[in-house]
This record gives structure tokens, C-alpha cells and sequence, in this order.
């Protein structure tokens, strides 16, 4: 299992850049990094993509996937041409680093439609981005954990991606999200182990669920997660992608910038050895 840093872990840290992450990820010994849509524009605003592959050229470190595609579905025409901009900027972005794989988040807050309803928009939304981005980058959709996203259990996630049925469409397993909307340990011993695309490893305060926001992530192991549960049944079903931390969490802003990277480091360190040596 190798190990990957989302740059929303650090996000707000005093000296967080793109650069910054890279530099400590690659110090600290991650082997993947996610790289957020806001970081990368931030670089691009002094530096060139071509300086970027440079960099990855020469470092251990690689590009795991671009996050986040925000709000794919459901979407009215002004929007869907926001997402065709967007998705043409991480082609581009893609492309010339060398990274295989972009992560989509549902829209949220859309009264009054039914989940089969959902479902089939979804399905022809991530059939269009998955011709649109071609078979060399993968798509992998991200259920989100509260009670007003679209998309917000492991089983409607994977139906979706079940039906899509396309080599380079697959699912997000964040663990925070599995455990705020109750997703069903079954749904993910039944998913195919090959659509699990990318594992957000984070863990969650004990508080009532669907009650959490983002800032109430912690560090894997610290919180009510069932670990055990779902590494148990993503090794039951040949998942070995990497696992990648992701916190969104005000205290660990405060930390200063590579003592957050390095703490995350050791935990996802811990977390793989413990329950996926
Ligand atoms: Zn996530």
C-alpha cells in the first residue's frame, strides 16, 4: 500500500503553498500527492506546469489526482459549461505532470429529486466526463458524508459507478464520509475491489451523525470510525491503491506547516502498517 497526502491536510498552515507540500510530502516520505484545484492555480500564478513535471521528474514523490471536480451533476447549462472549463483545465494539468486520475464531489441541496432520479443524471453525467477526459485519466466519484449532498452513501455511489460501467469511472472511499451517513460495511465487501480508485483515510469526532462538518475530522485512529471494518473488507476485495490522508481540521492549521506534514506522514504510516502489512 503506498502512501498519499491530500493538500487539504495543510491547507491553512502558515507557509502552505503547492511547493511547500511537496517539498515536506517528499521529505517525510509520502509516495502521492492530491492536488488541490485552489494550490495548483496559486502556483500557476508564478510558475508554469512545465516547471511542475520538472519537479515531479526529479523526486520520488509523484501526482496521485487533481481534487477536487466540484458539483458534476445536477447542474443547469451555465453550470455544465463551468464543469466542461474545469474539466479542460485538468486535462491540461494532467497531462503535462503525468497524473492518471481527477476526483468528482456530487452537488448538493437539489430539492425535490428522487435518488433514482440522481442516479440515472449521474450516470449519463460521468458517461459524458469519461469520453470527455479519455481512457488515459480516471474518474473517480467522491460520496460526501452529509444529509443535503446527492450523492451520500458508499451503495448509491457505487450503483452509479456500477452502471456507468466504464473502465476509467470508479469510486472514492473516504472514511470520514463512509461513517457521517452510515454507508453499509456490506455494500463495500460486495463493490469490485478494482472500482475502489482512490482511500481518504481521516477519522471522525464522536457527535451525533450527518452533524459533522469537515472540521471535525481527525487524525485516523482518534475518532469512532470502524477502521478495522472497512481496511478488512478493502483487503477482502483486492483494494491496493494508496492510502491518503486528508484533514480538514482548524488545529492542525495551527501547527506550523511541515510539523503538520510530518505528523501525517506518521499516522498514515501507522494506519498502513497496523491494517495493511
Ligand atoms: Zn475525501
Amino acid at each position: 500500500m503506498k502512501l498519499g497526502f491530500n493538500e487539504a491536510t495543510a491547507l491553512k498552515c502558515k507557509g502552505q503553498s503547492l511547493m511547500a507540500d511537496l517539498e515536506a510530502c517528499e521529505k517525510y516520505g509520502f509516495d502521492y500527492i492530491e492536488i488541490r484545484f485552489d494550490c495548483v492555480r496559486e502556483y500557476l500564478k508564478d510558475h508554469t506546469l512545465e516547471e511542475l513535471a520538472d519537479w515531479f521528474k526529479n523526486h520520488n514523490l509523484k501526482p496521485w489526482a487533481y481534487n477536487t471536480l466540484e458539483f458534476f451533476n445536477q447542474r443547469d447549462e451555465a453550470g455544465e459549461k463551468e464543469i466542461d472549463e474545469h474539466v479542460d483545465f485538468i486535462i491540461e494539468v494532467c497531462k503535462a505532470i503525468g497524473m492518471k486520475m481527477l476526483i468528482t464531489v456530487p452537488t448538493c441541496n437539489v430539492k425535490d429529486k428522487s435518488v433514482s432520479e440522481i442516479k440515472e443524471e449521474a450516470v449519463a453525467r460521468l458517461r459524458y466526463l469519461s469520453d470527455k477526459v479519455g481512457s488515459d485519466i480516471r474518474i473517480s466519484l467522491e460520496f460526501c458524508g452529509t444529509p443535503f449532498c446527492s450523492i451520500n452513501q458508499f451503495g448509491t455511489a457505487y450503483d452509479v459507478v456500477k452502471a456507468v460501467d466504464r473502465d476509467n469511472v470508479g469510486i472514492t472511499v473516504d472514511t470520514f464520509h463512509f461513517h457521517e451517513m452510515c454507508s453499509k460495511i456490506e455494500d463495500l465487501r460486495n463493490a469490485d475491489g478494482k472500482k475502489v480508485f482512490v482511500y481518504h483515510l481521516n477519522d471522525c469526532e464522536d457527535l451525533p451523525l450527518g452533524s459533522c462538518g469537515d472540521d471535525k475530522r481527525l487524525w485516523p485512529e482518534e475518532g469512532v470510525v470502524d477502521h478495522a471494518a472497512i481496511a478488512s473488507a478493502l483487503k477482502e476485495i483486492g483494494f491496493d491503491g494508496v492510502c491518503t490522508i486528508e484533514e480538514f481540521r482548524p488545529e492542525y492549521y495551527e501547527m506550523p506547516h511541515e510539523e503538520n506534514v510530518k505528523k501525517a506522514a506518521e499516522v498514515t504510516k501507522a494506519f498502513v502498517k497496523k491494517y495493511f502489512a
